[in-house]
């Protein structure tokens, strides 16, 4: 699970995060929607601390992240740390970010064998079955290059699966996709939530929020403005800036 308490993140002068509390149990799967600039990839980097939060707390599975505590005090953990509690948060992004030199296997078991977690061989056994989960079997000897976007980016799902995540956070993934190939990207993502894994997903796809989210939140300049289930958040919501938001998007 994971719980975010009280979070604020500024750049500079400008306050991106005002104080943002959201929980999210294991086997959720939570959407988070909301304009541009809003701050949900600020919130999404917090969470895996590729940005720091500058007030407030986040946990996964009960473990502070980026922080250690001791007695009452808590400390900033060491990078090597930090980097290996990120392997425990898978992250896709709306670039796919594959390593252009390596083969669609070759992508998916290297931080598992570079990081220790498994043997080659081990490793591209769990490998192979990962890419036959996202229906990419018969590419693993390809290169990125010669594959479609949205073939990419179910590589980089599997690449981040590979790690065996408790979390999953998606940011954008199909925004930079041809719009014929957005439902592959989304239907892998669908299998996923019904797998059990816990994800929070920013995504513009009103019709996947709708059908795969437990639960819909709409943030609007930094504060998370209102949740709930996706029919009620989507069809009623109570706020104006979410029926603003949602007369645009919709
Ligand atoms: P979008 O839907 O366009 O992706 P978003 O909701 O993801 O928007 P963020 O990317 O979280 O929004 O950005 C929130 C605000 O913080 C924006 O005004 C952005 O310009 C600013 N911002 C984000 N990252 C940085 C940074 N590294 N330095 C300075 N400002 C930043
Ligand atoms: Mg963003």
């Amino acid at each position: 699970a994971v719980r975010i308490r009280g979070v604020r993140k500024s750049f500079g002068r400008l306050e991106v995060l005002r104080g943002i509390n959201l929980e999210v149990w294991p086997g959720e799967v939570v959407c988070l929607i909301g304009p541009s600039g809003s701050g949900k990839s600020t919130l999404l980097r917090c969470v895996n601390h590729l940005e720091k939060v500058d007030g407030g707390r986040i946990e996964v599975d009960g473990e502070l992240v980026g922080y250690r505590r001791k007695g009452d005090k808590v400390y900033e953990l060491k990078d090597r740390e930090i980097c290996r509690k990120r392997e425990q948060i898978g992250m896709v992004f709306q670039q796919f970010n594959l390593f252009p030199h390596m083969t669609v296997l070759g992508n998916v078991v290297e931080a598992p064998v570079r990081l220790g977690k498994m043997r080659q061989r081990e490793a591209e056994a769990a490998g192979r079955e990962l890419l036959a989960r996202v229906g990419l079997a018969e590419k693993e000897s390809a290169y990125p290059r010669q594959l479609s976007g949205g073939q990419q980016q179910r590589v980089a799902i599997a690449r981040a699966l590979a790690m065996r995540p408790r979390l999953m956070l998606f940011d954008e993934p199909t925004s930079a996709l041809d719009p014929e190939l957005v439902g592959d990207v989304l239907a892998v993502m669908g299998d996923l939530a019904r797998d059990g894994m816990t994800m929070i997903v920013v995504t513009h796809e009103m019709g996947f929020a709708r059908e795969v989210a437990d639960r819909v939140v709409f943030m609007d300049q930094g504060r998370l403005v209102e949740q709930g289930h996706p029919s009620e958040i989507l069809e009623r919501p109570s706020h104006e800036r979410t029926q603003a938001f949602l007369r645009r998007v919709l």
